[in-house]
Protein backbone atom coordinates (compact mmCIF):
# COMPACT_ATOMS: atom_id res chain seq x y z
CA UNK A 1 0.00 0.00 0.00
CA UNK A 2 2.00 3.12 -0.98
CA UNK A 3 0.56 7.15 -1.32
CA UNK A 4 1.75 9.07 -4.34
CA UNK A 5 5.28 9.65 -3.29
CA UNK A 6 5.37 5.76 -3.45
CA UNK A 7 5.79 5.91 0.37
CA UNK A 8 3.32 3.78 2.76
CA UNK A 9 0.46 5.81 4.09
CA UNK A 10 0.95 6.63 7.28
CA UNK A 11 -2.38 5.56 9.46
CA UNK A 12 -3.57 7.60 12.29
CA UNK A 13 -5.90 5.12 13.63
CA UNK A 14 -6.91 1.20 12.67
CA UNK A 15 -10.37 2.34 13.02
CA UNK A 16 -12.01 5.37 12.93
CA UNK A 17 -16.18 5.93 14.06
CA UNK A 18 -17.65 8.52 13.64
CA UNK A 19 -20.00 9.35 16.19
CA UNK A 20 -20.14 8.91 19.68
CA UNK A 21 -23.49 8.13 20.39
CA UNK A 22 -25.00 4.62 21.47
CA UNK A 23 -24.24 2.71 18.37
CA UNK A 24 -20.57 4.45 17.73
CA UNK A 25 -20.02 4.06 21.73
CA UNK A 26 -20.91 0.62 21.71
CA UNK A 27 -19.06 -0.10 18.23
CA UNK A 28 -15.80 1.90 19.33
CA UNK A 29 -15.95 -0.07 22.60
CA UNK A 30 -16.22 -3.45 21.04
CA UNK A 31 -13.54 -2.54 18.65
CA UNK A 32 -11.04 -1.51 20.98
CA UNK A 33 -12.11 -4.67 23.22
CA UNK A 34 -11.19 -6.95 20.59
CA UNK A 35 -8.11 -5.77 19.60
CA UNK A 36 -6.90 -6.06 23.44
CA UNK A 37 -5.95 -2.42 23.24
CA UNK A 38 -4.72 -1.09 26.62
CA UNK A 39 -4.24 2.71 25.39
CA UNK A 40 -6.61 4.63 27.97
CA UNK A 41 -6.19 8.27 26.34
CA UNK A 42 -10.10 9.38 26.83
CA UNK A 43 -10.56 12.25 28.41
CA UNK A 44 -13.42 11.59 31.47
CA UNK A 45 -15.01 15.27 31.22
CA UNK A 46 -18.15 15.01 29.00
CA UNK A 47 -18.22 18.91 28.47
CA UNK A 48 -15.26 20.06 27.87
CA UNK A 49 -13.91 22.23 25.13
CA UNK A 50 -12.04 21.29 22.33
CA UNK A 51 -8.53 21.75 23.64
CA UNK A 52 -8.90 19.54 26.68
CA UNK A 53 -11.43 16.85 25.17
CA UNK A 54 -9.79 16.22 22.28
CA UNK A 55 -6.21 14.43 22.41
CA UNK A 56 -3.13 15.32 20.21
CA UNK A 57 -2.39 11.27 20.12
CA UNK A 58 -2.01 10.45 16.29
CA UNK A 59 -1.39 6.21 16.91
CA UNK A 60 -4.92 5.65 18.80
CA UNK A 61 -5.98 2.59 17.22
CA UNK A 62 -9.87 3.51 17.74
CA UNK A 63 -10.53 6.78 17.48
CA UNK A 64 -14.19 7.69 17.81
CA UNK A 65 -15.19 11.41 16.41
CA UNK A 66 -18.23 13.67 17.11
CA UNK A 67 -19.57 16.79 16.14
CA UNK A 68 -21.53 17.43 18.95
CA UNK A 69 -20.29 20.19 22.17
CA UNK A 70 -21.40 17.48 24.15
CA UNK A 71 -20.96 13.76 23.98
CA UNK A 72 -23.59 11.30 24.38
CA UNK A 73 -26.86 14.08 25.12
CA UNK A 74 -29.50 11.47 23.41
CA UNK A 75 -28.74 8.71 26.17
CA UNK A 76 -28.93 11.94 28.56
CA UNK A 77 -32.03 12.65 27.62
CA UNK A 78 -33.83 9.33 26.82
CA UNK A 79 -36.56 7.74 28.57
CA UNK A 80 -37.34 11.31 30.53
CA UNK A 81 -33.85 11.19 31.24
CA UNK A 82 -34.08 7.62 32.82
CA UNK A 83 -32.56 5.91 29.75
CA UNK A 84 -34.85 2.90 28.73
CA UNK A 85 -31.81 1.03 27.77
CA UNK A 86 -33.54 -2.13 26.00
CA UNK A 87 -37.33 -3.70 26.52
CA UNK A 88 -37.61 -7.11 27.95
CA UNK A 89 -38.60 -8.99 24.75
CA UNK A 90 -37.39 -7.62 21.47
CA UNK A 91 -38.44 -9.04 18.27
CA UNK A 92 -38.02 -7.82 14.90
CA UNK A 93 -42.04 -7.38 14.76
CA UNK A 94 -40.81 -4.12 17.15
CA UNK A 95 -39.31 -2.34 13.95
CA UNK A 96 -40.25 -0.91 10.15
CA UNK A 97 -37.73 -0.05 7.85
CA UNK A 98 -36.06 -2.44 6.37
CA UNK A 99 -37.11 -6.27 6.02
CA UNK A 100 -38.28 -8.27 9.35
CA UNK A 101 -35.25 -10.97 8.55
CA UNK A 102 -32.84 -8.34 7.79
CA UNK A 103 -33.51 -7.08 11.28
CA UNK A 104 -34.12 -10.01 13.39
CA UNK A 105 -30.17 -11.28 11.62
CA UNK A 106 -28.80 -8.20 12.98
CA UNK A 107 -30.36 -8.44 16.72
CA UNK A 108 -29.64 -12.02 17.12
CA UNK A 109 -26.00 -11.39 16.99
CA UNK A 110 -26.30 -9.27 20.69
CA UNK A 111 -29.75 -10.23 22.27
CA UNK A 112 -31.55 -8.79 25.31
CA UNK A 113 -29.34 -10.99 27.57
CA UNK A 114 -26.47 -9.71 26.34
CA UNK A 115 -27.27 -6.31 26.64
CA UNK A 116 -28.57 -6.78 30.49
CA UNK A 117 -25.06 -8.60 30.91
CA UNK A 118 -23.18 -6.36 28.59
CA UNK A 119 -24.16 -3.56 31.58
CA UNK A 120 -24.00 -5.67 34.11
CA UNK A 121 -20.67 -6.17 33.55
CA UNK A 122 -19.94 -2.14 32.93
CA UNK A 123 -21.90 -1.93 36.82
CA UNK A 124 -25.04 -1.04 35.24
CA UNK A 125 -27.70 -2.67 37.50
CA UNK A 126 -31.05 -2.78 35.14
CA UNK A 127 -34.35 -3.29 35.95
CA UNK A 128 -37.39 -4.50 34.34
CA UNK A 129 -40.81 -2.27 34.96
CA UNK A 130 -44.53 -3.62 34.37
CA UNK A 131 -44.50 -2.15 30.58
CA UNK A 132 -41.39 -4.94 29.69
CA UNK A 133 -38.96 -1.76 29.54
CA UNK A 134 -35.60 -2.16 31.46
CA UNK A 135 -33.88 0.71 32.96
CA UNK A 136 -31.10 1.47 34.89
CA UNK A 137 -32.07 0.66 39.03
CA UNK A 138 -30.50 4.70 39.52
CA UNK A 139 -33.61 6.18 37.22
CA UNK A 140 -30.49 8.22 36.08
CA UNK A 141 -29.41 8.21 32.30
CA UNK A 142 -25.89 9.41 33.56
CA UNK A 143 -25.23 6.29 34.86
CA UNK A 144 -25.57 4.53 31.47
CA UNK A 145 -23.53 7.41 29.60
CA UNK A 146 -20.96 7.45 32.14
CA UNK A 147 -20.42 3.68 32.44
CA UNK A 148 -20.04 3.48 28.11
CA UNK A 149 -18.04 6.42 28.25
CA UNK A 150 -15.46 4.05 31.18
CA UNK A 151 -15.78 1.31 29.13
CA UNK A 152 -13.97 3.13 25.90
CA UNK A 153 -11.69 4.61 28.13
CA UNK A 154 -10.64 1.16 29.21
CA UNK A 155 -10.92 -0.02 25.73
CA UNK A 156 -8.61 2.14 24.72
CA UNK A 157 -10.95 4.59 22.91
CA UNK A 158 -9.50 8.04 22.07
CA UNK A 159 -12.92 10.06 21.90
CA UNK A 160 -12.33 13.49 20.27
CA UNK A 161 -15.30 16.16 20.06
CA UNK A 162 -16.41 18.41 18.94
CA UNK A 163 -14.88 16.94 15.69
CA UNK A 164 -17.08 17.10 12.74
CA UNK A 165 -16.40 15.30 10.02
CA UNK A 166 -17.35 16.64 6.73
CA UNK A 167 -16.16 14.65 4.36
CA UNK A 168 -14.59 10.95 4.23
CA UNK A 169 -12.38 9.85 0.97
CA UNK A 170 -11.42 6.45 0.63
CA UNK A 171 -7.73 5.79 -0.28
CA UNK A 172 -6.60 4.31 -3.35
CA UNK A 173 -5.10 1.10 -1.37
CA UNK A 174 -7.24 0.95 0.96
CA UNK A 175 -8.26 2.58 4.23
CA UNK A 176 -9.87 6.12 4.55
CA UNK A 177 -9.24 9.75 4.63
CA UNK A 178 -11.46 11.35 7.33
CA UNK A 179 -11.58 15.35 7.54
CA UNK A 180 -13.01 18.08 9.18
CA UNK A 181 -12.57 21.66 10.47
CA UNK A 182 -10.19 20.20 12.51
CA UNK A 183 -7.96 18.48 10.38
CA UNK A 184 -7.87 14.88 9.24
CA UNK A 185 -7.40 11.80 9.83
CA UNK A 186 -6.40 8.58 8.14
CA UNK A 187 -7.84 5.10 9.43
CA UNK A 188 -7.76 1.68 7.75
CA UNK A 189 -11.70 1.00 8.65
CA UNK A 190 -14.73 3.55 9.26
CA UNK A 191 -17.51 3.49 10.91
CA UNK A 192 -20.08 5.40 9.96
CA UNK A 193 -22.53 5.62 13.17
CA UNK A 194 -23.87 9.40 12.73
CA UNK A 195 -27.19 9.18 13.55
CA UNK A 196 -30.42 10.10 11.36
CA UNK A 197 -32.30 13.00 12.17
CA UNK A 198 -34.38 13.27 15.00
CA UNK A 199 -33.07 15.63 17.46
CA UNK A 200 -30.42 17.72 15.24
CA UNK A 201 -29.12 20.08 18.40
CA UNK A 202 -27.92 16.64 19.65
CA UNK A 203 -25.74 16.85 16.54
CA UNK A 204 -27.23 13.92 14.17
CA UNK A 205 -28.98 16.53 11.22
CA UNK A 206 -28.41 13.78 8.34
CA UNK A 207 -25.04 14.77 7.58
CA UNK A 208 -23.89 11.31 8.35
CA UNK A 209 -26.54 10.16 4.86
CA UNK A 210 -24.63 12.55 3.09
CA UNK A 211 -21.68 11.01 3.60
CA UNK A 212 -23.32 7.50 3.13
CA UNK A 213 -24.81 8.52 -0.41
CA UNK A 214 -20.94 9.94 -1.78
CA UNK A 215 -19.80 6.71 -0.45
CA UNK A 216 -22.27 4.91 -3.28
CA UNK A 217 -24.89 4.29 -1.15
CA UNK A 218 -28.40 4.99 -1.50
CA UNK A 219 -30.58 6.14 1.08
CA UNK A 220 -34.37 5.43 0.85
CA UNK A 221 -36.94 7.95 -0.96
CA UNK A 222 -38.53 8.93 2.47
CA UNK A 223 -36.36 9.95 5.21
CA UNK A 224 -38.77 11.43 7.99
CA UNK A 225 -39.71 11.76 11.56
CA UNK A 226 -41.01 8.84 14.09
CA UNK A 227 -42.23 8.79 16.95
CA UNK A 228 -42.87 12.01 16.65
CA UNK A 229 -46.75 13.95 17.80
CA UNK A 230 -49.08 14.85 15.63
CA UNK A 231 -50.28 18.25 14.59
CA UNK A 232 -53.97 18.29 13.93
CA UNK A 233 -56.33 20.68 11.50
CA UNK A 234 -56.51 24.16 13.60
CA UNK A 235 -59.69 24.26 14.18
CA UNK A 236 -60.26 20.08 15.62
CA UNK A 237 -61.80 19.98 18.67
CA UNK A 238 -58.84 17.21 19.70
CA UNK A 239 -56.71 20.65 20.56
CA UNK A 240 -59.63 21.41 23.37
CA UNK A 241 -58.87 18.74 25.14
CA UNK A 242 -55.20 19.95 25.90
CA UNK A 243 -53.47 17.72 28.74
CA UNK A 244 -56.39 14.97 28.84
CA UNK A 245 -54.62 11.64 28.83
CA UNK A 246 -56.28 8.01 28.58
CA UNK A 247 -55.83 4.47 27.03
CA UNK A 248 -56.96 4.61 23.59
CA UNK A 249 -56.92 2.68 19.67
CA UNK A 250 -55.14 4.37 17.53
CA UNK A 251 -55.25 3.43 13.66
CA UNK A 252 -53.95 4.28 10.55
CA UNK A 253 -56.62 3.88 7.58
CA UNK A 254 -55.77 4.04 4.40
CA UNK A 255 -57.97 6.41 1.78
CA UNK A 256 -60.47 3.23 1.00
CA UNK A 257 -61.04 3.30 4.64
CA UNK A 258 -58.93 -0.26 5.18
CA UNK A 259 -57.53 -0.74 8.74
CA UNK A 260 -53.92 -0.74 8.16
CA UNK A 261 -52.02 -0.62 11.76
CA UNK A 262 -53.27 0.09 14.74
CA UNK A 263 -51.65 0.50 18.68
CA UNK A 264 -53.24 0.46 22.05
CA UNK A 265 -51.75 2.49 24.45
CA UNK A 266 -51.84 5.35 26.81
CA UNK A 267 -52.30 9.18 24.21
CA UNK A 268 -52.11 12.39 25.16
CA UNK A 269 -54.14 15.31 23.40
CA UNK A 270 -52.57 18.33 23.39
CA UNK A 271 -52.75 21.93 22.53
CA UNK A 272 -51.77 21.21 18.85
CA UNK A 273 -53.05 17.85 18.71
CA UNK A 274 -51.97 14.20 19.52
CA UNK A 275 -48.82 12.99 21.38
CA UNK A 276 -48.50 10.16 24.28
CA UNK A 277 -46.93 6.67 23.58
CA UNK A 278 -49.73 5.20 21.23
CA UNK A 279 -49.82 8.19 18.58
CA UNK A 280 -46.02 8.88 18.81
CA UNK A 281 -45.52 4.79 17.41
CA UNK A 282 -48.14 5.43 14.99
CA UNK A 283 -46.78 8.39 13.44
CA UNK A 284 -44.49 7.02 11.46
CA UNK A 285 -47.37 4.48 10.23
CA UNK A 286 -49.13 7.65 8.96
CA UNK A 287 -46.62 10.10 7.37
CA UNK A 288 -45.15 7.18 5.51
CA UNK A 289 -48.50 5.81 4.16
CA UNK A 290 -49.25 9.33 3.26
CA UNK A 291 -46.18 9.26 1.18
CA UNK A 292 -48.20 6.60 -1.25
CA UNK A 293 -52.01 7.70 -0.72
CA UNK A 294 -52.56 11.15 0.40
CA UNK A 295 -56.19 10.32 1.77
CA UNK A 296 -53.98 7.62 4.44
CA UNK A 297 -55.69 8.85 7.77
CA UNK A 298 -56.15 8.85 11.61
CA UNK A 299 -59.29 7.33 13.60
CA UNK A 300 -59.10 7.05 17.35
CA UNK A 301 -61.04 4.58 19.65
CA UNK A 302 -61.89 5.11 22.88
CA UNK A 303 -63.35 1.59 22.90
CA UNK A 304 -60.70 -0.34 21.47
CA UNK A 305 -61.50 -3.40 19.96
CA UNK A 306 -64.97 -2.63 19.57
CA UNK A 307 -66.94 -2.51 16.55
CA UNK A 308 -69.70 0.30 15.40
CA UNK A 309 -72.67 -1.99 16.13
CA UNK A 310 -70.99 -2.92 19.34
CA UNK A 311 -70.77 0.46 20.64
CA UNK A 312 -73.78 0.97 20.03
CA UNK A 313 -75.61 -1.71 21.45
CA UNK A 314 -73.15 -0.58 24.42
CA UNK A 315 -75.15 3.10 24.52
CA UNK A 316 -78.46 1.15 24.01
CA UNK A 317 -78.12 -0.62 27.28
CA UNK A 318 -77.95 2.40 28.87
CA UNK A 319 -82.34 2.47 29.25
CA UNK A 320 -82.82 5.45 31.37
CA UNK A 321 -79.40 6.75 32.07
CA UNK A 322 -78.73 10.02 30.64
CA UNK A 323 -75.77 9.64 27.53
CA UNK A 324 -73.44 11.61 29.54
CA UNK A 325 -73.51 9.56 31.83
CA UNK A 326 -73.53 6.44 30.36
CA UNK A 327 -70.52 7.54 28.51
CA UNK A 328 -68.29 8.34 31.79
CA UNK A 329 -68.19 5.04 32.81
CA UNK A 330 -65.86 4.57 29.97
CA UNK A 331 -64.45 8.46 29.40
CA UNK A 332 -63.34 11.40 31.09
CA UNK A 333 -66.52 13.97 31.14
CA UNK A 334 -64.36 16.47 29.22
CA UNK A 335 -64.06 14.56 26.23
CA UNK A 336 -67.98 12.45 26.72
CA UNK A 337 -69.28 16.38 26.74
CA UNK A 338 -67.06 17.02 23.69
CA UNK A 339 -67.87 14.01 21.74
CA UNK A 340 -71.68 14.56 22.50
CA UNK A 341 -71.32 18.20 21.01
CA UNK A 342 -69.57 16.71 17.88
CA UNK A 343 -72.39 14.31 17.45
CA UNK A 344 -75.16 16.92 18.36
CA UNK A 345 -76.67 14.98 21.46
CA UNK A 346 -77.87 16.98 24.31
CA UNK A 347 -76.41 15.32 27.40
CA UNK A 348 -79.03 14.73 29.18
CA UNK A 349 -80.71 12.97 26.38
CA UNK A 350 -81.12 8.81 27.21
CA UNK A 351 -79.73 6.62 24.20
CA UNK A 352 -83.46 6.35 23.50
CA UNK A 353 -84.29 9.66 23.08
CA UNK A 354 -81.47 10.29 20.14
CA UNK A 355 -82.49 9.71 17.00
CA UNK A 356 -80.97 6.22 15.50
CA UNK A 357 -78.19 8.04 13.36
CA UNK A 358 -76.97 10.63 15.77
CA UNK A 359 -76.78 7.89 17.94
CA UNK A 360 -74.51 5.79 15.21
CA UNK A 361 -72.70 9.32 14.70
CA UNK A 362 -71.84 9.15 18.53
CA UNK A 363 -71.00 5.41 18.51
CA UNK A 364 -68.92 6.21 15.74
CA UNK A 365 -66.90 8.85 17.93
CA UNK A 366 -66.52 6.82 20.31
CA UNK A 367 -65.11 3.59 18.10
CA UNK A 368 -63.39 5.53 14.90
CA UNK A 369 -63.39 9.18 15.65
CA UNK A 370 -61.55 10.74 12.88
CA UNK A 371 -58.74 13.47 13.28
CA UNK A 372 -57.28 15.69 10.63
CA UNK A 373 -53.73 15.85 10.73
CA UNK A 374 -52.05 18.30 8.86
CA UNK A 375 -48.61 16.91 9.75
CA UNK A 376 -45.98 16.08 12.47
CA UNK A 377 -44.02 17.94 15.06
CA UNK A 378 -41.19 17.46 12.45
CA UNK A 379 -37.37 16.37 13.80
CA UNK A 380 -36.67 18.48 16.28
CA UNK A 381 -39.58 16.55 18.37
CA UNK A 382 -38.81 13.44 16.91
CA UNK A 383 -37.10 10.59 18.96
CA UNK A 384 -36.21 8.47 15.83
CA UNK A 385 -35.65 9.03 12.50
CA UNK A 386 -37.64 6.51 10.19
CA UNK A 387 -35.93 5.53 6.37
CA UNK A 388 -31.84 5.79 5.70
CA UNK A 389 -29.15 3.63 4.23
CA UNK A 390 -30.70 -0.11 3.43
CA UNK A 391 -29.67 -3.17 5.60
CA UNK A 392 -29.49 -4.57 1.51
CA UNK A 393 -26.76 -2.73 0.84
CA UNK A 394 -25.06 -3.65 4.37
CA UNK A 395 -23.23 -7.28 4.97
CA UNK A 396 -25.29 -8.14 7.73
CA UNK A 397 -22.79 -10.59 9.49
CA UNK A 398 -20.11 -7.21 9.54
CA UNK A 399 -22.23 -4.55 9.06
CA UNK A 400 -19.59 -4.27 6.05
CA UNK A 401 -20.77 -1.78 3.62
CA UNK A 402 -21.27 -3.81 0.05
CA UNK A 403 -20.92 -0.36 -1.81
CA UNK A 404 -17.57 0.60 0.04
CA UNK A 405 -15.40 -2.10 1.43
CA UNK A 406 -13.72 -1.05 4.77
CA UNK A 407 -16.73 1.16 5.41
CA UNK A 408 -19.64 0.05 8.13
CA UNK A 409 -22.51 1.45 9.60
CA UNK A 410 -24.46 0.68 12.51
CA UNK A 411 -27.30 2.81 14.50
CA UNK A 412 -30.06 4.75 13.51
CA UNK A 413 -28.24 5.98 10.32
CA UNK A 414 -29.94 2.42 8.79
CA UNK A 415 -33.30 1.88 7.87
CA UNK A 416 -34.45 0.63 10.94
CA UNK A 417 -36.67 2.22 13.25
CA UNK A 418 -38.55 0.74 16.61
CA UNK A 419 -41.18 1.34 18.43
CA UNK A 420 -41.24 2.96 22.14
CA UNK A 421 -40.02 1.02 24.73
CA UNK A 422 -35.92 0.64 24.39
CA UNK A 423 -36.19 -1.02 21.12
CA UNK A 424 -33.90 1.67 19.08
CA UNK A 425 -31.16 1.60 21.72
CA UNK A 426 -31.35 -2.46 21.27
CA UNK A 427 -30.55 -1.68 17.50
CA UNK A 428 -27.91 0.53 18.25
CA UNK A 429 -26.68 -2.02 20.79
CA UNK A 430 -27.14 -4.64 18.59
CA UNK A 431 -25.81 -3.02 15.10
CA UNK A 432 -22.86 -1.05 16.78
CA UNK A 433 -21.38 -4.51 18.67
CA UNK A 434 -21.69 -6.02 14.89
CA UNK A 435 -20.01 -3.39 13.30
CA UNK A 436 -17.21 -2.39 15.96
CA UNK A 437 -16.23 -6.17 17.07
CA UNK A 438 -16.24 -6.64 12.58
CA UNK A 439 -14.03 -4.16 11.85
CA UNK A 440 -11.36 -5.47 14.85
CA UNK A 441 -11.68 -9.03 13.54
CA UNK A 442 -11.15 -7.97 9.80
CA UNK A 443 -7.98 -5.97 10.82
CA UNK A 444 -6.63 -9.14 12.84
CA UNK A 445 -7.63 -11.53 9.62
CA UNK A 446 -9.97 -13.33 11.55
CA UNK A 447 -11.96 -14.77 8.85
CA UNK A 448 -15.22 -15.95 10.52
CA UNK A 449 -17.04 -13.18 12.23
CA UNK A 450 -20.51 -14.45 12.02
CA UNK A 451 -20.59 -16.40 15.01
CA UNK A 452 -18.88 -14.12 17.03
CA UNK A 453 -20.75 -13.39 20.43
CA UNK A 454 -20.45 -10.72 23.61
C1 LIG B 1 -35.88 12.58 23.24
C2 LIG B 1 -35.49 11.19 22.87
C3 LIG B 1 -35.71 10.15 23.75
C4 LIG B 1 -35.38 8.84 23.38
N1 LIG B 1 -35.57 7.85 24.28
C5 LIG B 1 -35.24 6.58 23.96
C6 LIG B 1 -35.36 5.54 24.89
O1 LIG B 1 -35.68 5.77 26.08
N2 LIG B 1 -35.07 4.28 24.49
C7 LIG B 1 -34.67 3.99 23.20
O2 LIG B 1 -34.46 2.83 22.87
N3 LIG B 1 -34.49 4.98 22.30
C8 LIG B 1 -34.75 6.25 22.66
N4 LIG B 1 -34.53 7.25 21.76
C9 LIG B 1 -33.95 6.91 20.44
C10 LIG B 1 -32.43 6.67 20.61
O3 LIG B 1 -31.88 7.73 21.37
C11 LIG B 1 -31.74 6.61 19.24
O4 LIG B 1 -32.37 5.67 18.43
C12 LIG B 1 -30.28 6.23 19.42
O5 LIG B 1 -29.63 7.16 20.25
C13 LIG B 1 -29.57 6.17 18.07
O6 LIG B 1 -28.21 5.96 18.32
P1 LIG B 1 -27.13 6.30 17.19
O7 LIG B 1 -25.82 6.15 17.87
O8 LIG B 1 -27.40 5.55 15.97
O9 LIG B 1 -27.37 7.83 16.82
P2 LIG B 1 -27.24 9.13 17.71
O10 LIG B 1 -27.57 8.85 19.12
O11 LIG B 1 -28.04 10.16 17.01
O12 LIG B 1 -25.71 9.49 17.68
C14 LIG B 1 -25.08 9.95 16.52
C15 LIG B 1 -23.87 10.76 16.91
O13 LIG B 1 -23.16 11.10 15.71
C16 LIG B 1 -22.71 12.42 15.79
N5 LIG B 1 -22.54 12.91 14.42
C17 LIG B 1 -23.47 13.07 13.47
N6 LIG B 1 -22.92 13.49 12.32
C18 LIG B 1 -21.60 13.59 12.56
C19 LIG B 1 -20.47 13.98 11.77
N7 LIG B 1 -20.60 14.34 10.48
N8 LIG B 1 -19.25 13.99 12.34
C20 LIG B 1 -19.08 13.63 13.64
N9 LIG B 1 -20.11 13.26 14.43
C21 LIG B 1 -21.34 13.23 13.89
C22 LIG B 1 -23.78 13.15 16.57
O14 LIG B 1 -23.27 14.31 17.19
C23 LIG B 1 -24.23 12.08 17.58
O15 LIG B 1 -23.53 12.20 18.79
C24 LIG B 1 -34.82 8.58 22.11
C25 LIG B 1 -34.55 9.64 21.24
C26 LIG B 1 -34.86 10.93 21.62
C27 LIG B 1 -34.55 12.05 20.65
Amino acid sequence: MTDASGKSPVFDADIVVIGAGAAGLMSAIHAGRAMHCERSNIVSSMSAPTTTASTTSTTARVVALDGAHRIGIKILVAGGGRCNVTHHAVREQDYAGSTSAAIRRVLSRFTVADCVAFFNQLGVELKQEDTGKLFPVTDDAHTVLNALLEAARTAGVDIRWPQRVQTITPLVDGGFEVVGAWGALRARRVALCSGGKSLPKSGSDGLGLELAQKLGHSVTEHVIPSLVPLVASAQHWVRTLSGLTLEAEVRVVSGTGKRLTSFTNSMLFTHFGLSGPAVLDISRYLMMERTRDAAAALQLSFMPGCSLEQADAWLLEAKAQTVLSRLREKLPERLAKTLLEGAGIASDRTPKQIDRDRRRALAQLMCGAPVEIVGDRGFTHAEVTAGGVPLNEMNLSTMESRKCPGLYMAGEILDVDGRIGGFNFQWAWASGFVAGISMALSLDSFTTLSEAKP
